[in-house]
């Protein structure tokens, strides 16, 4: 997939260097987004701080890895595996903080398929199943060929049986279906609530996740 970037910068590293030199961590960072390791671990979901430690983002351990070589954030929690190359030993991040503070709109955050139904905790916003992601779909309230939009507000997650018995009618149109809840747009609370779901088995997340006013939420 990004063989077109990789060919150029491959050429160079035929001679390998078996010294740490300056450098290193920025060669590093160029074999990480080359794709050379492939260890599961570098899928695992690392947990972004901003750099006032406020939680923005979720990003694969890939490209933290990449951000801590680049010397863009800093590692503040381990997973506790190690990742061996031919040059350095380097520990896996499982929280990053950045170094510089970054503002970020939240408008910006994702509409996804995962996130949408991440916020409905995996669950039929009409008939109340909870089923596994590749069971569900995804509903618009309003249909879209009514003019519903592809919007957080109106997107739920659904099971096919519903999503197949609600067809192209209006809510308001069928007597035996009814919301679960209303589809919350993105706030800094379905941000939270996504990100603590991915992070629920990740302990070193939990202080940064679990902090402010929305402790009881
Ligand atoms: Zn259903």
């Amino acid at each position: 997939m990004q063989a077109g970037k990789m060919r150029g910068k491959r050429t160079g590293s035929r001679h390998h260097n078996t010294h740490p030199v300056p450098g290193t961590a920025r060669a590093e960072a160029i074999d990480i987004r080359m794709g050379v390791f492939r260890q599961p671990a570098m899928q695992t979901p690392v947990l972004v701080l901003n750099a006032s430690y406020e939680p923005i983002n979720i990003c694969g351990a890939r490209r933290a890895l990449v951000l801590v070589l680049k010397g863009v954030a800093r590692t503040e929690e381990e997973q506790g595996s190690v990742l061996h190359s031919h040059r350095v030993n380097i520990q896996m991040p499982s929280v990053i903080r950045l170094l510089e503070y970054r503002r970020i709109p939240h408008q910006t955050r994702a509409l996804s398929r995962k996130n949408i139904l991440l916020r409905d905790r995996n669950t039929c916003q009409y008939c109340q199943t909870v089923l596994t992601a590749a069971e569900l779909t995804l509903d618009h309230v309003i249909p879209r060929c009514r003019g519903g939009l592809s919007t957080w507000e109106n997107l739920v997650a659904c099971c096919r049986d519903c999503n197949r018995r609600k067809g192209s009618q209006m809510l308001h149109e069928l007597t035996d279906m009814r919301l679960l809840r209303e589809p919350r747009p993105f706030s800094l609370h379905t941000s939270r609530h996504i990100m603590r779901m991915i992070g629920s088995a990740d302990a070193n997340w939990r202080k940064y996740l679990y902090f402010e006013s929305d402790q009881a939420a």
